[in-house]
């Protein structure tokens, strides 16, 4: 039976760089994955050109970028590992890069130059690679090593990392696997859910929007109560089926089932004044008026909403200007569902982190370790999810 220090399940962006770092300290690693592609997330992640990690991450205050049970179990990993040392590798390996929005970097070519990169790292590493092999089972054997059931027969190892991500995108090779691990031996989960997934509404009350699907415009969007309102300046993308653009996708992993949104379709000015203004000086119709101040698409959607707003600005009363004014900056909104794990970038909860170590990723069954999306740390949208897989696997390689 063929013998390792390490194995790593999943040939993912954390995976793969965990083998690296691990082989290039001296350790037999052998990582393998059931895709027949390596790292397939990684290539389809931020359209293609990787948005790999960001400049803005504060490891210091981690709650204000990730979304855990415990936010402050990832505060190690990520200050002992930080945007600033990956960009650092990206660096050495000659990729162009450049920054995008709020500190978001991303390869300048191809999110292929980073899976070469994280290639040549295990290469380096002398990490030995098996894809596509599935597990069939995992067990302990009496000495405490583990023994894996591979589709390439049986291995073994003192330790096993399991890297196998979330269940978003389950066409590309999500699975489970790592929570029934977690479950196997006896570890505690986070209830799991869609993470940075469009939202979906149903029925009549989304009738009067359905025709503004491709609209994109920047909008303030925010959920929950007072104690734990989350809002968001970015923009929204209306769609067939509801709303969608980096907003929402940011707010969804925030938002609660049955609980509203609310908007503000027009951030920057006072509405209210412009249309108060315009009663004083325009012949226009409002729909007119109001095209100056927002897409010209939502103005004619919105106008139909109510008889008094279907006037010249100057018939319109003060009354009916101000109620257009509050529903364009306050319009509240439930939606139905999201759509699910076809379309989310990220999956909520995981690996209940009270059964890791947060320095080492090891969780208290001695030699199991689990890292990256399949622990119950999420971040936003924008390079955080990245930086949380190389952090996360960098603190583990260095525990193996
Ligand atoms: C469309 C999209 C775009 C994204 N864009 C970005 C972005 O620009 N920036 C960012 O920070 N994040 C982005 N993300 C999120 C990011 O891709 C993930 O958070 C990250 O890949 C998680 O890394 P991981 O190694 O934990 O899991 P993954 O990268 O998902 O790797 C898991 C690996 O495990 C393998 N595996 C699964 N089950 C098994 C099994 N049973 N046996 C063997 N192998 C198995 C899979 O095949 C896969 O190779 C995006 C996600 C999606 C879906």
């Amino acid at each position: 039976m063929q013998d390792f220090d390490a194995i790593v399940v999943g040939a993912g962006a954390a995976g793969l760089f965990c083998a690296g770092v691990a082989g290039q300290r001296g350790l037999r690693v052998l990582v393998l994955d059931h895709s027949e592609k390596v790292a397939e997330k990684v290539r389809i992640s931020g359209g293609g050109r990787a948005n790999f990690t960001n400049r803005e991450l504060d490891p210091q205050a981690p709650h204000k970028h990730f979304i855990s049970a415990n936010p402050h179990f990832c505060r190690s990993a990520l200050s002992r590992y930080t945007p600033a040392d990956f960009v650092d590798l990206v660096q050495r390996h000659g990729i162009g890069f450049h920054e995008k929005h709020k500190g978001q970097l991303f390869c300048d070519r191809s999110a292929e130059d980073l899976i070469q990169m994280l290639l040549r790292e295990c290469e380096a590493g002398g990490v030995e690679r098996w894809q596509p092999c599935g597990v069939k089972a995992v067990r302990r054997g009496g000495d405490g090593r583990y023994e894996l059931d591979t589709e390439r027969g049986t291995v073994r190892s003192r330790a096993v990392v399991v890297a196998t991500g979330g269940l978003s995108i389950p066409k590309i090779g999500a699975t489970d696997f790592g929570y029934r691990i977690a479950r196997q031996f006896d570890l505690r989960l986070v209830e799991q859910r869609p993470g940075l997934v469009p939202l979906t509404f149903d029925g009549d009350a989304w009738m009067p929007y359905a025709g503004l699907a491709g609209l994109a415009l920047p909008v303030r969007i925010e959920t929950g109560d007072k104690k734990s309102r989350m809002a968001f300046m970015e923009d929204l993308l209306f769609t067939h089926r509801g709303l969608s653009g980096p907003g929402v996708l940011q707010i969804s992993s925030y938002w609660q089932e049955g609980s509203p949104i609310r908007l503000n379709l027009s951030p920057e000015g006072d509405l209210q004044a412009a249309l108060a203004r315009a009663k004083t000086t325009s012949r226009k119709l409002l729909v007119n008026e109001l095209a100056a101040l927002v897409p010209s698409r939502l103005a004619e959607a919105w106008v139909q909403q109510d008889p008094d707003w279907q006037r010249p600005v100057a018939e319109a009363s003060d009354k009916a200007l101000a109620r257009l004014a509050e529903r364009l900056a306050r319009w509240e909104i439930t939606p139905t569902g999201t759509e699910g794990y076809k379309k989310a970038e990220v999956t909520l909860g995981g690996v209940d982190t009270r059964d890791l170590s947060s320095q080492t990723m090891e969780s208290k069954q001695a030699g199991l370790y689990f890292i990256g999306e399949v622990v119950d740390v999420t971040g936003w949208l924008g390079g955080y999810n990245f930086q949380w897989a190389w952090a996360s696997a960098h603190a583990c390689a260095q525990a193996l």
